[in-house]
């Protein structure tokens, strides 16, 4: 049997059995309320009164059953309306529960369903929208992926059918384009690893192996790794570490390609004759990392989404300096690792922070100043 007669017959059954027992009821105890009103009429009758007693209870019991059945019908009809009432309410939200779920799992993510009332039933209407809106999210993350790993594609793969056909019409000798062409093929690699590592990341599925050191040799292994190249661009870059600063519990390489994406960045947005600040302070249960530029800083209505895949404030000008994912990859993996980043920025430059874990005792804390241990 469908959902609505079954629940229409079974309010109705139920506020049947309800009439039924109230008639019974009526019955048995009405007598125990109307003798104490026949006693007195007798009495006031005097003695041809205890003559009409029966002829009274009787014409007592006749009223209470003509009004109970009189009202009888109208009780019915009122449960019957109040039972159907309910059971429309009750059907019509598990109909629009079936058809939204049959649009989702048929790919129309836009589907949405009324959310009237309080009850449990609304709950479930607004959990259901809840799960579609995520469905929604994903499915258009998904399409944005594969539009933004296309174009990214384009750009390197256009190049190098340029230089393939500069040296079939002899325009180019393959001397000329070979340097051009392995250009653009370390390119398309470096995209196809972050690609690989944005995916991992973004699953939690990065592998990491955490062990304890010092913040400063984090600070001075990034240092080391970008020294030259700030020499050649002209930009200064000082490390400032704090004396005192805790043991960090974290994977050492991990961490190292946080900061080295920060760098990387940094050098790119700050003009010659700029200042890149490295620092680490221990802040509560973590030590905060820092990386503070005097470049042109990032405009507010980009700050919110400068994290997000290949997201770029101005790909026009950056086309070719990076692939989009490197900060995405770089919180993805703070947050792997217990941390959190950060960002302010405005007309004087930007400042990316990160926190990583200090290291518990028993997870190997070292003497401050102790090198690298595992
Ligand atoms: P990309 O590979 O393009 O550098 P990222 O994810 O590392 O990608 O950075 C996203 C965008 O954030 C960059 O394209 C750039 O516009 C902006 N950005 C990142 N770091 C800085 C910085 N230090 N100063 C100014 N803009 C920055």
């Amino acid at each position: 049997m469908r959902l609505f007669p079954r629940l229409f017959l079974g309010h109705l059954l139920v506020t049947l059995v309800a009439l039924g027992a109230l008639l019974l009821i009526a019955e048995v105890t009405a007598p125990s309320f109307y003798r104490h009103h026949v006693e007195q009429m007798v009495a006031l009758l005097g003695p041809e009164g205890r003559e009409l007693r029966p002829d009274l209870e009787r014409g007592m019991r006749q009223t209470l059953n003509l009004a109970l059945l009189a009202a009888l019908p109208f009780a019915v009809g009122f449960a019957a309306f109040a039972a159907w009432l309910t059971s429309r309410r009750i059907v019509r939200s598990v109909r629009l529960l079936g058809e939204g779920s049959r649009d989702l799992a048929g790919g129309h993510y836009r589907r949405r369903l009324p959310e009237t009332g309080r009850d449990e039933l609304t709950d479930l209407a607004h959990n259901f929208n809840v799960m579609a809106g995520s469905l929604e999210r994903v499915e258009q993350d998904r399409v944005a992926l594969i539009g933004n790993v296309g174009h990214e594609l384009r750009t390197p793969l256009a190049a190098l059918r340029g230089y393939t056909e500069a040296m079939t019409d002899g325009v180019m000798v393959p001397d000329q384009a070979a340097p051009a062409i392995g250009r653009e093929v370390r390119a398309m690699e470096r995209l196809a690893s972050d690609l690989s590592l944005v995916s991992r990341v973004e699953a939690g599925r990065v592998e990491l192996h955490p062990t304890t050191f010092g913040a400063a040799s984090l600070l001075h292994a990034a240092a080391e790794r970008f020294g030259e190249a700030y020499a050649e661009r002209g930009v200064t870059l000082t490390v400032q570490e704090e004396p005192d600063a805790a043991q960090v519990r974290a994977d050492f390489e991990r961490s190292l390609q946080v900061l080295s994406n920060l760098l990387s960045n940094a050098l790119r947005h700050t003009p010659q004759g700029g200042q890149v600040t490295l620092a680490a302070e221990t802040a509560g249960s973590g030590v905060r990392f820092s990386v503070q530029d005097t470049g042109h800083g990032i405009p507010p209505e980009h700050l919110a989404r400068i994290f997000e895949r290949f997201y770029r404030v101005d790909p026009a000008r950056t086309r070719g300096e990076g692939s989009g994912v490197g900060l995405t990859i770089a919180r993805g993996l703070v947050e792997q690792m217990g941390g959190q980043m950060a960002v302010v920025s405005g007309e004087g430059g930007s400042t990316f922070t990160f926190s990583l874990p200090v290291a518990l005792r028993s997870e190997g804390l070292v003497p401050i100043g102790g090198g690298v241990t595992t």
